[in-house]
């Protein structure tokens, strides 16, 4: 069911009557959202997004064009998920069994993700399932992230490595010991914290 304050959902949309979304939320052209799927308020679905059936979207959500969502996925408040960006579901992927059957929903099991709040994965990344990208992470463009990231973590390449810890602003923090400092807010971010 839409919320009847719901703000837009373009008529190219497709968003199932089973799925709920809350007041303010924006879908745009040629979006799809199947049944079971829950988005919050003042969320944000760009054009030619992909939400799976029983995906949970958190508030203030940005998804921006292109972004693949699949079951198994829970995505907290504040999370921005870039262009392009792909979050999977099958660790072992293959079409057939090995006896050669096409397989089906039963035939493989599906890796939750939970992507914390705040946190962003950049254009183009793909996140592997069963991993936890913790609160403020920042997942760099193109980087395929095969193992959870601790709160604050910055992490890049393929598979993806952590090179440092991100601030609440965006910005990588630098070391300042015992714990980190943005140049760019000031924040401070103490040892403690940088840690999943
Ligand atoms: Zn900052």
């Amino acid at each position: 069911m839409i919320s009847a304050s719901v703000a837009l959902v373009h008529p190219t949309a497709e968003v199932s009557p089973e799925a709920l979304i809350g007041a303010g939320t924006r879908i745009w052209h040629q979006a799809q959202v199947r049944e079971g799927a829950r988005l919050g308020c003042d969320c944000i679905v760009g054009k030619g997004v992909y939400i799976d059936f029983g995906v949970q979207v958190g508030d203030k959500v940005k998804i921006q064009n292109g972004a693949l969502l699949y079951h198994g996925l829970t995505v907290e408040s504040g999370v921005f998920i870039g262009p392009g960006a792909c979050m999977a579901n099958d660790l072992y992927p293959r079409a057939i069994t090995p006896e050669g059957r096409l397989k089906g929903n039963d035939d493989w099991a599906v890796g939750p993700t939970l992507i914390c709040y705040g946190a962003s994965i950049g254009a183009g990344a793909i996140v592997l399932p069963g991993v936890t990208i913790g609160r403020f992470a920042l997942v760099a463009a193109g980087a395929a992230v095969t193992r959870s990231v601790p709160e604050h973590g910055l992490v890049a390449g393929v598979p993806a490595r952590l090179i440092g810890y991100a601030c609440e602003c965006g910005r990588p923090m630098k070391l300042s010991p015992p714990g980190w400092h943005c140049p760019a807010c000031g924040r401070e971010l103490q040892p403690g914290e940088a840690h999943a």
